[in-house]
C-alpha cells in the first residue's frame, strides 16, 4: 500500500515541477504551484498515524467524547497536547490552546401548555409531541405568549432573489405561522433550482422571524417538504437541547413546529384554506395574513448551564505581510457520549464520526508544522465542540475567530471520513460556489481524484455540518470527504458500503475502531487537503464567494 502511494507521489511532484517550468505568460485562475519543500511535507503525512489517532480518540476509555463531559473534555486535552508537540501556537483564551464554549440545555417541562385560541370559541390544547415541540430559545425557565397569529408563508426575506414575504408587515410581538423549505423551483438562478438554499432552512426561519421582534414560530410540518417525518422532528424535539449561551442576538420565546393537521384545523376554524394558502406563498406577491386566532402558551423550561472548548492551535506564517490573513483547518472531535440508561454496549465511539477528521487534521498539524519551507499564510487548526448539539462549538469559533473572519481565506472541514481504501473520487461540496474552485478540480486532477457531486443537493448537507458556521460569517468554507467509488471495487460497493454504515452504524454505539480498517483514504483526504491549504495559502488574493451567492454579503461586510 505504502509502496503504491510514494509511486504515485513522485509522478505527481514531477508532473507538477514540469507544469511550473511551462507557466503561460498570462496569470491562470488557479493558485500557483506549491514549491517541493511543499510536497516534501505532504509526503510525510502517513496513514499508521491517522489511525493512532482514530484508535485513540474512539477508545471505550474516553466514553464517547460527549460535550460537557469526561471523555469529551480528555479528547480536547489530548489534541491540545498533540498540538503543542507539533509546536503550534495556543489559539485559545489567555495564551491557551481552548477556546472556552458556554452553553445551556435546555429541557421542556410537562408543565408547559400550547393552545391555539380562536377569536369566537373555544381555546383548542395542543398535545405535546403529538400535535407540536416547542423550545424557549430565551432560555427562561418560565415564558408567555399570548399573541395574534400571522401567516408569513416561507418566511423569507431574499432580496437577491427579489423574494420578500414579510412586505411591510409589523411583525413585532406576534406569532407567525410558515412553511418549511423554499419557493420551489427549477430555474438555478432561482433559490438555486431544486438545491435547498439557507432560506429553505428552519434555522434561518427562526433567526428571521427573532430579528423582526416575532414571539413565536410555528413552522407547518409536511412530510415531502420538510424530507423527513413527524417522527424525525418529534425525536430531536424531545428531552434536552442545547444552545449558546444568549450573547445579544434576538431570540423566540417559542421556536416550533405543528403538525400539519393542526395547521389545517387552524386554517378551516378561520374560514380559509391551507392548501390555497400554501399555492399562494409561492408568489412574490404573497402578502402576510393575519389569522383570527392568538397562540396561548405558557412554557416551562428545566435550564441546564455547561461548557465545553474548541481546541485551537496556530501556525504564524512565513510572510511578513500575509502571515496576518490564515487558512483554517476544522473538525469537531465531539461525539454523543454515553447511554447509562442503555443495556449492554452504551459507549457512542464514533470512530468514523470524528475520529477519523481529528487523525487528518492532527496530521495535517503535524505535516504543516515540521515542513522546511513556512506557507505564506498563517495556518489555524480548529477542533470543535458541539457538532453533535447543532454545530454549536463552530458557530462560536465563527462568531469569535481566531483571526478577524474577513481575514480568514477558506476552511477546509473534516466530517466522517470512511477507513475503507484509497479512494477514485472526492467530495468538496460547496467548494464550486468559491472562487478557489479551479484551483480545486486542478488539484484533484493532480491526484487523479473525480469530484463527485453532491447526490441529493435538495437535502441541504451543506448546512448541516460545521464548515457551514464559518461560511455564515462569510469565510468560503467546505467539507473535504471522498466519494463511492474505490480502487479494486466498483461503485456499487461503494454505495453499499456507504448504506450499511448508515443503516448499522451511524450514531449508534457500533460506530468503532476495528484493526483492519485502512486509513489509506483518510491520508489521501489529508494530502489533498493539505495541497489545497498550502496553495491557498501563497495566493496573492483572498479567496471569495462567487458573485451573487448566499454568503457573498457577509464576506464583503467582513473584509470591511
Ligand atoms: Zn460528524
Amino acid at each position: 500500500m505504502r509502496k503504491t502511494l510514494l509511486v504515485s507521489f513522485f509522478s505527481l511532484l514531477t508532473a507538477a515541477l514540469a507544469q511550473n517550468s511551462a507557466k503561460p505568460a498570462h496569470a491562470p485562475a488557479v493558485a500557483p504551484r506549491p514549491s517541493s519543500a511543499a510536497f516534501a511535507a505532504m509526503e510525510t503525512i502517513n496513514p499508521e498515524r491517522i489511525r493512532a489517532h482514530v484508535r485513540f480518540l474512539s477508545h471505550d476509555l474516553l466514553e464517547g467524547r460527549g460535550t460537557g463531559q469526561r471523555g469529551g473534555d480528555i479528547a480536547a486535552e489530548y489534541i491540545a497536547t498533540q498540538f503543542a508537540v507539533y509546536g503550534l501556537k495556543p489559539g485559545g483564551d489567555n495564551g491557551t490552546y481552548m477556546q472556552r464554549v458556554p452553553m445551556v440545555g435546555i429541557t421542556p417541562m410537562p408543565e408547559t401548555t400550547f393552545s391555539i385560541a380562536p377569536s369566537s370559541g373555544a381555546p383548542v390544547n395542543l398535545k405535546v409531541l403529538d400535535d407540536y415541540v416547542a423550545y424557549d430559545q430565551t432560555q427562561q425557565p418560565q415564558s408567555d405568549i399570548d399573541a395574534p397569529i400571522v401567516y408569513v408563508g416561507y418566511g423569507i426575506y431574499a432580496p437577491e432573489y427579489k423574494w420578500d414575504d414579510y412586505k411591510d408587515a409589523d411583525v413585532k410581538g406576534k406569532v407567525l405561522l410558515m412553511l418549511v423549505n423554499e419557493p420551489p423551483s427549477e430555474d438555478a438562478k432561482f433559490f438555486k433550482g431544486k438545491a435547498l438554499t439557507y432560506y429553505g432552512r428552519w434555522t434561518y426561519k427562526y433567526e428571521e422571524a427573532a430579528r423582526r421582534g416575532a414571539l413565536a414560530v410555528l413552522l407547518i410540518h409536511q412530510t415531502d417538504m420538510a424530507s423527513y417525518p413527524w417522527d424525525v422532528v418529534r425525536n430531536s424535539n424531545s428531552g434536552e437541547k442545547s444552545y449558546l449561551k444568549l450573547d445579544g442576538t434576538p431570540k423566540l420565546k417559542a421556536a416550533a413546529w405543528i403538525q400539519f393537521e393542526v395547521a389545517d384545523r387552524l386554517a378551516k376554524s378561520a374560514g380559509l384554506n391551507l392548501g390555497k394558502m400554501m399555492t399562494e406563498a409561492q408568489s412574490r406577491e404573497f402578502k402576510p395574513l393575519g389569522l383570527p386566532a392568538k397562540l396561548q402558551a405558557h412554557l416551562v423550561s428545566k435550564i441546564r448551564p455547561f461548557e465545553s472548548n474548541n481546541v485551537i492551535g496556530l501556525l504564524p506564517g512565513g510572510d511578513a505581510k500575509l502571515k496576518s490573513e490564515a487558512v483554517m483547518f476544522t473538525a469537531h472531535y465531539d461525539h454523543l457520549g454515553v447511554r447509562p440508561d442503555m443495556p449492554g454496549d452504551n459507549i457512542y465511539n464514533g470512530a468514523n464520526d470524528n475520529a477519523t477528521g481529528c487523525g487528518v487534521l492532527l496530521e495535517l498539524a503535524r505535516a504543516f508544522s515540521q515542513s522546511t519551507e513556512k506557507p505564506r499564510r498563517s495556518i489555524i487548526f480548529a477542533s470543535v465542540t458541539a457538532e453533535e448539539q447543532g454545530l454549536l462549538g463552530s458557530e462560536y469559533l465563527g462568531k469569535h475567530p481566531p483571526f478577524p473572519a474577513g481575514k480568514i481565506t477558506l476552511d477546509l472541514n473534516y466530517d466522517d471520513l470512511p477507513p475503507l481504501g484509497s479512494p477514485e473520487e472526492v467530495e468538496v461540496s460547496g467548494a464550486e460556489r468559491t472562487t478557489f474552485y479551479k484551483t480545486v478540480e486542478a488539484t484533484a486532477k493532480d491526484f487523479r481524484l473525480v469530484i463527485r457531486p453532491d447526490a441529493h443537493p435538495e437535502a441541504g448537507h451543506f448546512y448541516r455540518s460545521d464548515h457551514f458556521s464559518l461560511a455564515r460569517v462569510g469565510i468560503p468554507a467546505f467539507s473535504v470527504n471522498e466519494g463511492i467509488k474505490y480502487k479494486g471495487h466498483d461503485e456499487a460497493w461503494g454505495l453499499k458500503q456507504d448504506e450499511e454504515y448508515n443503516q448499522k452504524h451511524y450514531h449508534q454505539p457500533s460506530d468503532e475502531y476495528h484493526p483492519m480498517m485502512d486509513f489509506t483514504g483518510d491520508a489521501t483526504m489529508a494530502r489533498f487537503g493539505f495541497l489545497l491549504g498550502w496553495q491557498a495559502s501563497s495566493m496573492p488574493q483572498l479567496v471569495g464567494w462567487e458573485k451573487g451567492d448566499e454568503f457573498e454579503g457577509a464576506r464583503l461586510k467582513g473584509s470591511q
